[in-house]
């Protein structure tokens, strides 16, 4: 019976072992070095932030693996020899496969600051990360400040995880307002005040140059790179970004760039050798996707691909429109099609912003300066309906029928206020059309493209 190993136990490997599963009767074996068992990477902060406990993170049950005759295996893959088709583990044995799959995920960067390695610095990935954090900030008194270097997703997520046990934080954010390599200046000034707002000590603008050791190897204090400023804290959050998680093939002859190197069916150079999830790099990048992808989502649709590959029906990897959610704090972000911050914003692409006069609410709307084709949206504060929207890019709708038709695409409960009405007023008054709101549809809502 053929054998197939995965290594990695994150969601793009479990989604392919459930899959090839059901498709087929293969021996199917998962190797993890982080964890026994599956677990939602993206609900780690709420362990520490008490709203749930670990195994509330662990979405099957821990017969679910052996009902299904999935074997996991506990162990750190050290080398992949892909002529004899064998891995080698940290821990002296070794495992055969017929087909191997890579799905080892990221990593936390590390950019060669002095200090990085010092009791106290961690990165927010893996689950020790979080025990390390519960081991060097339980509360304020152990914990007088935690310094965070890098302001994306993550970093946010810690500084709000660090907000909840009243830990005061230091949040050092190299760009001159949060995040806009991705959000229009709008919504990044809007999250630079929210930030503040929440007590966290944000620094624009602002590098880490050194991390300074106690006597006895702790992280005593950090200096700035700009100013030479020393911040006293007890902990390091580094969350600028990650990087896949692939070292362990250096010496292999799997071909990496950033990560490994892949094809539209997501194989790699080497014969009976895949990749997928956040570790996976594509030779070219699909649209204006990058070439990896880090988000949850994309590992999930890459796993249910590869299966179908793997179990006799060859599929190239089409992840379709691109979308996104996020949290900061506590505003609730989501973001459908395109819609570029300043930085690599094509010429084409107009905005139109508008934002609640009092609240953290907001949308920008992105489209074709000349076309008026809709190219994507960014709304904070207000859910909106993923299909709608994914229906509206494949039809290519204008922005004029997007704005008339925005009801059918607000997702909030029952009784939530609803702004598309002033939307729309202020859409009127900015580009001088005289369109009108169309009344929600639950037949438009449902049809189909
Ligand atoms: C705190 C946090 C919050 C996030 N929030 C979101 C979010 O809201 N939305 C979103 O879309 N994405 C989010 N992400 C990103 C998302 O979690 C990742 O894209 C996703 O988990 C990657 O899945 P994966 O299967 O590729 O790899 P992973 O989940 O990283 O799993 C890979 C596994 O392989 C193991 N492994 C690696 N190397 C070896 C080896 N040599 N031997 C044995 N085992 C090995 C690793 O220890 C790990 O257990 C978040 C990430 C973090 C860290």
């Amino acid at each position: 019976m053929e054998h197939i190993v995965i290594i990695g136990n994150g969601i793009s490997g479990v989604t392919l072992a459930r899959h090839i599963r059901k498709l087929s009767d293969k021996k199917i074996t998962i190797v993890s070095a982080e964890t026994d068992y599956f677990f939602s990477r993206t609900a780690l902060m709420y362990v520490y932030m008490g709203h749930m406990k670990f195994e509330h993170t662990q979405p099957y049950e821990n017969w679910f693996w052996k009902k299904n005759r999935i074997e996991l295996k506990k162990g750190y893959v050290k080398q992949v020899e892909t002529e004899t088709k064998t891995l080698h583990f940290a821990e002296g044995d070794t495992l055969q496969y017929d087909k191997l799959i890579i799905a080892t995920g990221s990593k936390p960067n590390k950019f060669g600051w002095p200090g990085q390695d010092l009791n106290g610095v961690i990165g927010m990935y893996h689950k020790q990360d979080l025990e390390q954090l519960e081991k060097y900030a339980p509360n304020k008194e152990v914990c007088k400040r935690a310094v965070i270097v890098g302001g994306g997703l993550i970093g946010i997520e810690l500084a709000e995880m660090l907000n909840s046990r009243k830990i005061p934080v230091t949040f050092l954010v190299r760009e001159n307002s949060f995040w806009n390599g991705v959000l229009p200046e709008g919504e990044s000034k809007m999250i630079n005040d929210h930030i503040k707002n929440h007590h966290i000590d944000l620094r624009l603008s602002t590098n880490l140059k050194e991390i300074k050791s106690d006597d006895n190897g702790h992280v005593k204090s950090i200096i700035i790179e700009e100013t030479g400023e020393e911040i006293p804290c007890n902990v390091v959050g580094l969350t600028a970004g990650v990087t896949p998680n692939i070292d362990f093939l250096k010496d292999s002859d799997i071909e990496l760039g950033r990560g490994v190197k892949v094809n539209r069916f997501l194989e790699t150079n080497i014969a009976d050798v895949y990749a997928i999830g956040d570790c996976a790099e594509q030779h070219e990048a699909i649209g204006n996707r990058r070439p990896i992808e880090a988000v949850w989502y994309t590992g999930r649709m890459m796993g249910e691909t590869l299966a179908q590959t793997i179990c006799g029906n060859k599929t190239p990897y089409k992840p379709g429109h691109w979308f996104n959610s996020a949290k900061f704090l506590d505003i609730e972000y989501q973001t459908y099609g395109w819609v570029f911050g300043e930085r690599g914003r094509p010429e084409y692409e107009h905005h139109f912003h508008w934002k609640h006069a009092k609240e953290n609410i907001c949308i920008t709307v992105a489209f074709h300066k000349d076309t008026k084709e809709f190219l994507g949206i960014n709304t904070f504060g207000i859910r909106m309906r993923h299909e709608i929207f994914d229906k509206w890019l494949t039809e290519k709708r204008d922005v004029d029928y997007v704005m008339s038709y925005l009801k059918d695409a607000n997702f909030d409960p029952e009784f939530f206020k609803t702004y598309e009405n002033d939307i729309l007023t202020q859409y009127n008054n900015t580009f001088n059309t005289n369109l009108t709101a169309h009344k929600k549809s639950w037949k438009r809502i449902f049809s189909k493209v």
